[in-house]
């Protein structure tokens, strides 16, 4: 299979040329103006030609709480989230296919899912999950999300005596179900990979990182997890460790190049320098840390540290979409009012490098994709330039970063193979999922749980809150 894409705008340094780009088979064969066409020829013209992004941070399911959650902080949230979460691996398929839809129409073609398990029925969660992404035809990077924590764990004690919920898997259960899923579901060439994902310190053993460490050295496998996205997270790792999380994290070996660390807001400067040091990788998810008034992440710190930085839009329930171009917009104009060196900012073109080939580099595959170059997997994306929100011609990636770019994808492919064709989503009917999103669920604006008042007191105390609730 092979075809060309003729007349198309590719960046050139800090300008544009136009070219032909060849494809066999999943590779980018030739890049060159006035190339033969090989295979079916694609008109090119009026368009812009990307490498694909990387949604390098998400958990699919929240989808079906997006826009539900009130503002609270992460710690409230998660308990409300947790109550109403899906229980029918039917739904996270769905969930996952409306997540790589909307990945895929903003820019990506590679999703990360830390993906949220059903209890009891966690293998079919996975399952589920892969048949989505694998009829969507989007590359996915699938992070089974493990704990062997109960939730209350996860707030710190303020040195009182705190009961937790014993209701919790074992830790060598938890490991053992990554390895049949790694079994099941690893298929590398394929586009299909399983991660291993402790969803952070706040909720993990060592233990649990050590097994992970080991599966991921056996497996070959990335390795994926939160870290420090909130205060209290910072409080509970001084809690549990006596040091900072990331010298934990970097004393029991779970830091790599191969580990993408989603959040990373309440980081000191000897943390990112560990970061830096072992090669770790930063997933910025702007939106959610807005969302949940978790703070802003220093990413320009981390840039000026030498540290890879990749975008994520996380979960739909804290953000409350899948736009992965409305992430990478926020997540590099936010720092302009952090920082007063304007030398530093983010150009919308180092934006779109660390949403390629950031996002590819997090994930330890730098050297298959995440640019437009021969040999490299195609996974490319193709804009609109005659779109109304990416005209008049001015500068198109600046456009396409600073812009509201709206159903601007025209063209998409990963591996080689066709996912959006005439800014249609190709393999899967959009019309048929947006029938069964509406009608399985319900307008319930005013859901009420106890979820949040059962943590709040504890929360608001530890956080130095007034008591008074009102
Ligand atoms: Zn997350």
């Amino acid at each position: 299979m092979s075809f060309t894409i003729q007349n198309v705008l590719i960046p050139d340094g800090e300008s544009y040329k136009t070219v032909n780009v060849q494809i066999q088979d999943d590779r980018i064969l030739a890049i060159a103006p006035n190339l033969e066409v090989i295979g079916t020829a694609i008109e090119g013209s009026h368009q812009l030609l990307l490498p694909g992004f990387v949604n390098a941070h998400t958990h699919s399911s929240e989808m079906w709480q997006r826009g539900i959650i009130p503002p609270t902080p992460l710690e409230l949230w998660i308990a409300e989230l947790y109550k109403f979460t899906p229980l029918d691996p039917a739904q996270a398929y769905l969930s996952a296919v409306g997540t790589a839809v909307e990945t895929l129409m903003t820019g990506g073609t590679c999703v990360v899912d830390h993906l949220v398990l059903i209890p009891g029925q966690e293998l079919e969660t996975i399952a589920a999950a892969e048949r989505a992404y694998r009829s969507v035809g989007i590359r996915a990077f699938i992070a089974p999300l493990i704990q062997d924590k109960a939730l209350s764990a996860g707030i710190p004690t303020g040195g009182d005596e705190v009961k937790h919920s014993e209701d919790v898997p074992t830790t060598q259960a938890v490991l053992d179900l990554v390895q049949t899923a790694v079994e099941q579901f690893h298929r590398p060439d394929e586009g299909i990979e399983i991660m291993v994902a402790p969803t952070g310190i706040q909720l993990c053993s060592d233990a649990l990182f050590a097994g992970c460490i080991e599966l991921s050295d056996r497996y070959d496998l990335n390795r994926h997890a939160h870290l420090l996205e909130t205060k209290a997270q910072q409080l509970l790792a001084q809690e549990k460790y006596g040091c900072s999380a990331v010298q934990h994290l970097k004393e029991i070996g779970f830091l790599s190049p191969r580990t993408s660390l989603a959040h990373c807001v309440w980081l000191d400067d000897r943390e990112i320098e560990i970061l830096a040091e072992t090669r770790s990788t930063v997933v910025h998810n702007p939106l959610s840390n807005l969302r949940l008034g978790s703070g802003i992440a220093p990413i320009l710190k981390y840039r000026q540290a030498g540290v890879n930085v990749s975008f994520g839009c996380d979960g739909s329930a804290s953000n409350d979409s899948q736009d992965l171009l409305e992430a990478i917009k926020i997540g590099s104009i936010l720092h302009n009012v952090t920082d007063f060196d304007y030398q530093y900012w983010i150009t919308p073109r180092q934006a779109v490098d660390m949403a390629s080939l950031g996002g590819a580099t997090g994930l330890n595959r730098a050297d298959q994709f995440g640019t437009l170059e021969v040999g490299k997997k195609a996974d490319l994306v193709l804009y609109d330039l005659k779109s109304l929100s990416l005209l008049p011609r001015t500068d198109p990636i600046g456009l396409l970063v600073l812009g509201r770019p709206v159903n601007v994808v025209s063209y998409a492919w990963v591996n080689g193979k066709q996912v959006i064709s005439d800014h249609e989503i190709c393999n899967v009917s959009v019309n048929d999922l947006k029938e069964k999103l509406f009608e399985q669920s319900q307008w319930s604006p005013k859901r009420k749980s106890a979820a949040i008042s059962k943590t709040e007191a504890r929360y608001r105390s530890v956080m130095g809150l007034s008591e008074r609730l009102s």
